[in-house]
């Protein structure tokens, strides 16, 4: 089964749909003008990707393999699988910097087409990129071209198949190039759901989740993405992996968690078979006020150390809270609004009302304040817009980014003062540092920071200033360089100092065992 409607293409400078592209509201003109002064920063719109340096006689082969008309080199396609779609990407964008762009955009169908352009890449020292969604925003897609003979994208966007669905062990197996709607669609034809909604979920794709181990907005009801999966397949340069004969065992290390996360460095996954659930008959969002970001998430941490976590948990810090950021359609400050927390139940009617007024006993119980459904629909209703926020302010001037990590309960708050003051010191007064904890477990939770600036002449130089300064800090504090964002090219520094000298050493012998010659990602997630 695959998708009925053709897969919808991002704005090459922008998030998203360009149908959905947006203004700032006039509401929020106001207030950006006042805190940050507004400028006009437009985009460079005649760029062209430099001449490719792979011949017609090279591609020859490739055309072979999958078909002429899936090998493609104009302009416009390269300039599309140019990058992700991370603030510097964007920055690089918008000035015309296409200097990353592929030489070609090849596009197999199946298992064995990717096996045979992985060879024919071997074969003639060509670069390759896997690309999913192409929502990246670690610099995951801008592999090094240096030492190959050119570079190719390897879009899987044709292979969009549900595979099998098992109704009775409640797993369905998926091609890597659906995009989460799509998959999810295919899924609510047999009355399923995967329940795995990132932010970037309108755009990114089964495989990309796997590559990169995303958590989705609902990861305390439904776990994050690695945590679904219970076997895939992956075409490697050295022959195939197929893994996961069982829901559990004890044969040995778990070699899905190879792959799971392996950005494209070491294969590209080919078909991932993912835990399903029963979509859900009822689901219910809603809004609490805390007095401070302490005593909510002093409330998560006891929600989740007694079993007792609702589908979605979120929670802002009085800055995030005071700018809306759970509304960005109606941005703008009020007055001491405390911190927002939303919940959200999905589930049988009658799960949701348990687990909810459970759940509303503990919260009301440790100093809550109920507001009822508003607010948690206002956030469910618009928390795909806020990415396209981004591009309205960077078209004003105004640099705007996130940045997320995680650690133990009993280092949170060390681990957000000192984010949040590496990031406030090197961008500087006016600057906004905002933070949400975006998912939680028993043990910890993930903090999730946006800030925004007024640009300076360079803003590239001036995120990645900002950038570095919080990524020491959150190595300083013990945490981790990403919760779910991963490594790509951006995080390899502090990503070394994470896992230690022998970590490394052994990546590095995984890699030299699945792509001896290097083909794969060069220069991605590997330090
Ligand atoms: C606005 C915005 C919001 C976001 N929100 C979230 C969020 O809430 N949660 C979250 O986890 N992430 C989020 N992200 C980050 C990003 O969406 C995720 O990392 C996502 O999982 C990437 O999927 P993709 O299909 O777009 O992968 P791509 O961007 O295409 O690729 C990502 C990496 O994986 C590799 N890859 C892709 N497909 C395969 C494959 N089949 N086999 C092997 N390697 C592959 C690529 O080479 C690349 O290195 C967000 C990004 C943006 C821009």
């Amino acid at each position: 089964m695959t998708p009925e409607t053709p897969t919808v293409e991002m704005h090459p400078q922008r998030w998203g749909d360009p149908a959905a592209a947006t203004r700032l509201p006039d509401s929020a003109l106001g207030l950006v003008e006042l805190a940050f002064g507004l400028q006009d920063t437009p985009a460079t719109t005649d760029a062209a990707p430099p001449a490719r340096s792979l011949g017609d006689d090279l591609l020859a082969g490739l055309r072979e393999i999958v078909g002429a008309e899936h090998v493609l080199v104009d302009d416009a396609t390269r300039a599309l699988r140019t990058r992700g779609k991370s603030t510097p990407d964007l920055l690089r964008a918008r000035t015309g910097d296409l200097a990353d762009a592929p030489d070609a955009v090849v596009r197999p169908d199946g298992h064995g087409e990717v096996a045979a352009v992985l060879a024919w890449a071997v074969e003639h020292g060509v670069a390759v990129v896997p690309f999913g969604g192409g929502t990246c925003v670690t610099g995951g897609l801008a592999a090094r071209r240096d030492g190959f003979a050119g570079l190719v994208s390897l879009d899987l966007v044709r292979m969009k198949r549900l595979l099998a669905v098992d109704e009775v062990s409640m797993t369905a197996t998926l091609q890597p190039g659906l995009r989460g709607p799509e998959a999810e669609a295919l899924l609510a034809g047999h009355g399923l759901t995967l329940g795995h909604y990132p932010q970037s979920y309108q755009h990114a794709s089964i495989g990309g989740f796997a590559a990169t181990r995303s958590s989705g907005q609902s990861s305390a009801g439904y776990g994050r993405f690695d945590a679904m999966v219970v076997g895939l397949t992956a075409a490697t340069p050295t022959g195939p992996l197929d893994l996961g004969s069982s829901p559990a065992n004890a044969a040995g290390p778990d070699l899905r968690q190879l792959l799971l996360g392996s950005e494209g460095a070491f294969g590209v996954i080919t078909s991932v078979t993912v835990r399903v659930r029963r979509a859900p008959a009822e689901t219910t969002y809603e809004g609490w006020r805390w007095p401070s970001f302490d005593a909510g998430s002093d409330a998560m941490r006891t929600l989740a150390q007694s079993g007792l976590l609702p589908t979605v948990i979120r929670l802002s810090d009085e800055s995030e809270t005071a700018i809306n950021l759970a509304d960005p359609a109606s941005i703008g400050a009020t007055e001491d609004p405390g911190c927002l927390m939303i919940t959200g139940y999905e589930g049988a009617a009658s799960e949701v009302a348990d687990r909810r007024a459970a759940v509303t006993r503990v919260l009301t119980g440790l100093g809550a304040t109920p507001l009822g459904t508003e607010p948690g629909e206002k956030w469910a209703h618009g928390r795909f817009g806020a990415p396209y926020l981004r591009d309205a302010l960077l078209d004003h001037g105004v640099l705007v980014e996130t940045l997320e990590t995680a650690t133990f309960w009993s280092n949170r708050e060390r681990l957000y003062a000192d984010v949040k003051a590496a990031l406030q010191s090197s961008l500087g007064e006016g600057s906004l540092v905002l933070c949400h904890v975006s998912h939680v477990y028993e043990t910890g939770c993930s903090l999730y920071f946006t800030v925004a600036a007024r640009q300076s002449g360079d803003p590239l130089a001036q995120w990645q200033a900002a950038k570095a300064a919080a990524s020491d800090a959150m190595i300083a504090a013990g945490a981790t360089i990403t919760h779910h964002h991963a490594v790509g090219t951006d995080h390899k520094p502090w990503f070394a100092q994470e896992i230690g000298e022998v970590g490394v050493r052994v990546l590095r012998a995984v890699k030299a065992e699945l792509d001896p010659t290097g083909i794969l990602n060069p220069g991605v997630l590997i330090p």
